[in-house]
């Protein structure tokens, strides 16, 4: 075996996803020297067999074992390419935590991530979903995304434009066996207009007596509005939001607000998107239990794994909440999670 990667039969994965549900993958490769990721992918034992490369597995849920490869990427290491006055390229890798990145750009003076602070995962896995919180998206910063590209066997670098983000969207998600990301690069700005108006940021920094803020102020007041409104899953097993919020037409929206005015709508490039929370607690469904499985007594949005649940479970009640709000909305929800 190489020493730039350990290669494991029959590993469990529980501790590999924040679902903290059991499954075991055939095989798990942790991998530190990225050079090595070609010879990995054609050994006898990994050749042919299906691949999933894992971050810190805060956005999949397993509902059986995985009979194939399972790739972590532990290779780290952020840096400043290139600066002028008013902006920087940085380079981060793919096993870099990402809020300690949000975190070493804002020590460095840069912004553009503040709103996206403590987002759980990786660098690596932030491009699949074009990552977003309180009103910004990585696509906004994002330069360039390194990866080994299985389909032609080659290292490539992808533009913005190629990696074609959208609402928890990107070329990755839509081809996810294809690309296996190694870096970022990122442009950051050293001066930003703010983004405050945004689900109780403003208050939050008047809570915290911030009357001029700046961005590490924006950083710490999406931290504490984070903290209190998401269940964390060191503590009780979830992936955030367990689905995306809808995007509907105009005709859609409106008559969905003449039925139910209380109803949170919001432009969205193509229509207009409504709140998936809403419409899951309007069934009723906020702190269901049912055995382990349940729903975040603090977010409809967040599934919930009491202890000892299982992906299945979890998987079945998520369809259960589909279905409901299906039935009396005529809207069906997506799952945000990759389900495996
Ligand atoms: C409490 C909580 C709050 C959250 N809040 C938000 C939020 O506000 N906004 C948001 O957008 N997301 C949120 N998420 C979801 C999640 O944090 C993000 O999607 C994150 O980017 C996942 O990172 P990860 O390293 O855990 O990826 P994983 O869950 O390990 O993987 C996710 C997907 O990316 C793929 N992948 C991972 N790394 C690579 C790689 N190097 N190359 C190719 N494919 C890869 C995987 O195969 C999988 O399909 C939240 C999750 C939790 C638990």
């Amino acid at each position: 075996m190489s020493e730039a990667y350990r290669l494991v039969k029959n590993a469990p994965l529980d501790r590999h996803s924040t679902f903290h549900v059991p499954a075991r993958a055939a095989l798990l490769a942790e991998i530190n020297n990225l050079t090595a990721l070609p010879e990995l992918l054609t050994l006898d034992e990994t050749r042919d067999k299906p691949l999933l490369v894992l971050g810190d597995g805060s956005n999949v849920l397993f509902t059986q074992d995985f009979h194939g490869l399972v790739i972590l990427i532990a290779a780290h290491g952020m840096e400043i390419l290139e600066e002028d006055a008013a902006s920087t390229r940085v380079h981060a890798s793919a096993g870099d935590n990402w809020n300690e990145l949000v975190h070493w750009t804002l020590a460095r003076g840069l912004c553009g991530l503040e709103n996206l602070s403590l987002i759980p995962g990786r660098v690596g896995a932030a491009p699949i979903q074009n990552i977003g919180a309180y009103g910004v998206e990585l696509a906004e910063t994002l330069a360039t995304v390194e990866a080994y590209d299985r389909q032609i066997g080659e290292w490539v670098q992808l533009t913005r434009e190629a990696c074609d983000m959208s609402y928890r969207q990107s070329v990755f998600k839509r081809q996810p066996e294809r690309w296996i990301i190694t870096a970022v690069e990122l442009i950051l700005p050293r001066s930003a207009p703010l983004k405050l108006d945004y689900a109780g940021i403003r208050e939050e920094l008047t809570s915290m007596k911030v009357a001029r803020p700046n961005a590490m102020d924006v950083s710490n007041a999406v931290s504490r509005l984070r903290r209190r409104k998401l269940p964390d899953p060191a503590v009780i097993g979830n992936a955030g939001s367990f689905f995306k919020n809808p995007v509907v037409s105009r005709l859609d929206a409106e008559k969905l607000q003449t039925a139910h005015p209380e109803l949170p709508v919001f432009d969205a490039p193509d229509g207009k998107k409504l709140s998936a929370a809403w419409l899951i607690e309007a069934c009723g469904w906020r702190g269901f239990r049912e055995a382990d499985a349940g729903v975040s007594d603090r977010h409809a949005l967040v599934l919930v794994n009491h202890g000892k649940a299982s992906g299945a479970q979890i998987w079945s009640l998520a369809q259960r909440i589909r279905d409901s709000v299906q039935e009396k909305f005529g809207i069906r929800l997506e799952p945000e999670p990759r389900i495996l």
